[in-house]
């Protein structure tokens, strides 16, 4: 169903985009890393961001057992607080050999270290594992739409690179020899699990529901 954005009695919309539009978002998120790569994906939309931290909003507790209920419940609490679309990225790293640890506990499980001291008697062959990343955007009073991103690959043996944040550097790509943090941001959009659900949502900014609905 077509619906269109109130605030204040004003009517939101973006020309050219079809029966859905959005012009401001929020991310519910305190993570700068995750803030970047959005902020950028979504600038040629022309969709100005601001995350929680920019607003000063309350942290929002992650009680939920999956990504998605993680990234449903974030995303909802800072729309109901904001009455404004808010986005909220809840996303972490599978490892195959931990039986999918740490999974939805990733940003509480410790740093790559620990990652690496736990997994070091893992041959290279066992050590697959891959990011996932589930957005929620949440229309105050309206619906809720997840997107789905998923990234293969492997954890390396030894930390390389300075880029990225978090695990980036242990993780390789399926198809590359690097990890995320010695590749430029530019590179890491072509492959990780955030820029392909963020391809999803942007299609559905431009798009309008679809099916999907
Ligand atoms: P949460 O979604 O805020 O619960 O945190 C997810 C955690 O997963 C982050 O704190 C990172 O440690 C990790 N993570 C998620 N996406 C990435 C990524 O693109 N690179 C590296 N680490 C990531």
């Amino acid at each position: 169903t077509p619906y269109r954005l109130k605030r204040h009695g004003k009517i939101w919309t973006i020309p050219g985009a079809g029966n859905m539009s959005v012009r401001q978002l929020i991310i519910a998120s305190q993570n700068e890393g995750k803030i970047a790569e959005i902020k950028e994906l979504l600038a040629p939309l022309g969709i100005t961001v601001a995350s929680s931290d920019d607003l000063h909003l309350p942290d929002v507790e992650e009680t939920g057992k999956t990504f998605r209920e993680n990234a449903i419940l974030k995303a909802r609490a800072i729309a109901t607080y904001t009455d404004i679309p808010s986005l909220a990225d809840d996303s972490g790293l599978c490892v195959d050999a931990l039986n999918g640890r740490p999974g939805v506990y990733t940003a509480r499980y410790g740093g790559y270290e620990k990652l690496l001291g736990e997994m070091k008697n893992i041959a290279p062959e066992e050590r697959t594992a891959r990011f996932e990343c589930i957005l929620a955007l949440c229309i105050p009073n309206g619906p809720t739409n997840v997107f789905e991103g998923v990234s293969e690959g492997h954890i390396s043996t030894q930390a390389k690179g300075e880029g990225g944040f978090g695990f980036d550097p242990v993780f390789i790509p399926n198809g590359d020899t690097r990890t995320y943090a010695e590749m430029s941001r530019d590179e890491k959009n072509q492959t990780s699990h955030r820029a392909k659900a963020l391809a999803k949502l942007m299609d559905f900014l431009k798009n309008g529901p679809g099916d999907a609905a």
